[in-house]
């Protein structure tokens, strides 16, 4: 009689822990939920000032570039700058919400895959000078994607390597053909993730919390969309990476179209 009464009250009690972890998980969800209403109207209400804002501060900067005051010139270009940082982090919200919403399409055209990893390398090479950027390709790869959302994948990658790797300045990107895939990498000998982080990463608003990363601005989209927009094409994102030595973030794509 001991021992049954025993298994009646350990069950009595698993049942309410599955309870309160159930109602945990609700509440979760409905924080996350209102999260995502809150980030996709304030987005969504600070785009249209923001891009009449953008239109006056390039024109200005494209007239005073030349100034004589020389403070007119720096402040118009860093007001530019700051602007563009602005833009791209509302379309993030921005795609963010479109994304729960199901409202992003992915648009697919012919291009060579290598064409668009150069150009998102010149893009980065022109804004960062802290970084070099290596670029190892064997072969050019002609894929049928969405050009503008692969672009915007490796542009994050990128990002993310001169972002978590202050103190380590070559970032190497490799293009090759793994079996039926095209594989994409980035590495940095960076700040790293450690075990626990690194399938985290690419959820929506996680960012790992050290005091490396404490200091480094960012709301946790930037991953958590490039692995939709990967997982939209049937491909695969993942990361190889140790604390303190730095990271490897791939991509595949499978190549079963080719034109
Ligand atoms: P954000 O950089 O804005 O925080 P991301 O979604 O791009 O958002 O990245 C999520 C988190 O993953 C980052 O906050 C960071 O902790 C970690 N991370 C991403 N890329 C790297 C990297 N190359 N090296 C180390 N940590 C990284």
């Amino acid at each position: 009689v001991m021992a049954r009464r025993k298994i009646e009250q350990s069950e009595t009690e698993l049942l309410a822990t599955k309870k309160k972890l159930e109602a945990e998980l609700e509440a979760g969800k409905l924080l996350q939920q209102q999260k995502d209403g809150f980030i996709g109207m304030a987005s969504h209400e600070l785009k249209t000032p923001l891009t009449s804002l953008s239109a006056i501060v390039q024109v200005a900067n494209l007239k005073l570039k030349n100034s004589e005051d020389p403070f007119l010139a720096g402040a118009m270009e860093r007001a530019n700058s700051q602007v563009k940082r602005m833009n791209n982090l509302i379309n993030g919200f921005l795609n963010v919400s479109r994304l729960e919403s199901g409202q992003i399409l992915i648009d697919k055209s012919d291009f060579d895959l290598v064409t668009l990893i150069d150009e998102v390398i010149a893009e980065h090479r022109l804004t960062v000078s802290s970084h070099q950027f290596e670029f190892e390709v064997h072969e050019h790869v002609v894929m049928h994607a969405d050009r503008e959302k692969i672009g915007s994948v490796v542009s994050n990658l990128l990002s993310n390597a001169v972002k978590y790797s202050p103190k380590s300045e070559i970032v190497k990107v490799k293009c090759q053909i793994v079996g039926e895939d095209v594989q994409v990498s980035v590495k940095d000998g960076g700040m790293g993730i450690k075990a626990d982080d690194l399938t985290k990463v690419f959820d929506r608003y996680y960012r790992v919390e050290t005091n490396h990363t404490r200091h480094i601005a960012g709301f946790g989209i930037g991953l958590y969309l490039s692995a939709e927009i990967v997982r939209r094409h049937n491909g695969k994102i993942w990361v190889e990476s140790q604390s303190g030595i730095g990271s490897v973030f791939y991509f595949s794509l499978p190549l079963a179209y080719l034109p």
